[in-house]
């Protein structure tokens, strides 16, 4: 039988938890959310995040620049939330308009602040094994498969998506639990043999339906990151659900998989960085 993991239950116990910890803690994290042009995407990530926030106890300062500022002046505003105190989270909502250099953004943000865990130093450290801020969506997906009780060590897991934010650091965290790690990409020969030979399958693309259900191997855990709109506008992830489903072990929805794992652990980086500050 297939479980459905309740990625909406499990970020709510979560969120609960953090919500108890900020109750006890002398110093109230806060996080500073930089929204630059007008996306209506970024614009809905970056209400949910403050709503986020406000429910656990995070002190969250909205900064709305518009969408002609200049690479300086956000360099400018990094450099004073780097500085300020009351601070411990920054994070630059993406994309950014093409007159700004991203990376260079991320880079500007201390690594010790870089609560979405981009800066090239946490990922290094990650990388390495040491403790570090980690990227949300994968490090929420970890979450996900620890409190199903998933057993990762030894199995053979195909990443399909090389992102610096999920691809690279999902197979990098998948390897620290002792997975054999695969990753696919844009250029990968035959896909469909990859992901039929996996035992775990986080799939992290962007394109409808890409992962035909019948590619799945009987009692495989499936991980559906994307988020896509189908032809009538509907939401939907990059594994065929429905076909998915009769396969696999346990599976994600879309939506209430990965997504609202994403945001708690934003709340938990906050949280630990606030502690850290300390
Ligand atoms: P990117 O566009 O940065 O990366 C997509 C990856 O998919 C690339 O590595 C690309 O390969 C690969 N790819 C593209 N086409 C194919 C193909 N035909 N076969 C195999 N691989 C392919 O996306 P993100 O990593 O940022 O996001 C991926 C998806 O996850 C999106 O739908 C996004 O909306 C969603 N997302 C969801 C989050 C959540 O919280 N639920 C958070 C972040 C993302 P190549 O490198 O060769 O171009």
């Amino acid at each position: 039988m297939t479980n459905i993991i309740d990625g909406k239950a499990i970020a709510k116990e979560i969120r609960e938890g953090l919500e108890k910890e900020v109750s006890t803690m002398t110093t109230t994290p806060g996080l500073a959310v930089v929204i630059v042009g007008d996306d209506p995407a970024s614009a809905v990530y970056v209400r949910n995040k403050e709503k986020a926030c406000e429910n656990v106890g995070i002190i969250s300062t909205k900064h709305a620049l518009s969408a002609k500022t200049t690479e300086a002046e956000l360099l400018s505003l990094i450099e004073k939330l780097n500085q300020d105190n009351k601070i411990h989270g920054i994070l630059v909502q993406l994309p950014l308009p093409k007159q700004i250099n991203e990376d260079k953004i991320i880079e500007a943000i201390t690594p010790k602040k870089d609560v979405d865990g981009f800066h090239p130093f946490n990922v290094g450290r990650l990388v390495t094994g040491r403790p570090t801020f980690k990227s949300c969506t994968p490090y929420g997906i970890m979450e996900l498969l620890k409190k199903t009780g998933i057993d990762i060590k030894g199995k053979d897991a195909v990443v399909v998506g090389r992102s610096n934010i999920v691809g690279k650091p999902m197979a990098i965290m998948l390897l620290a639990e002792h997975a054999t790690v695969t990753i696919c990409h844009s250029r990968t020969n035959d896909l469909e043999s990859k992901v039929k030979g996996a035992d775990i399958v986080i799939a992290a693309v962007g394109i409808t339906e890409i992962i035909k259900g019948d590619w799945i191997k009987e009692g495989a855990v499936v991980i559906d990151v994307g988020m896509n709109r189908n032809a009538e506008g509907k939401l939907c992830g990059d594994v065929d659900f429905e076909g998915a489903k009769q396969r696999a072990s346990f599976i994600t929805p879309v939506p209430g998989g990965v997504g609202p794992m994403t945001i708690a652990m934003l709340l938990a980086n906050t949280v630990e960085s606030a502690k850290n500050s300390k």
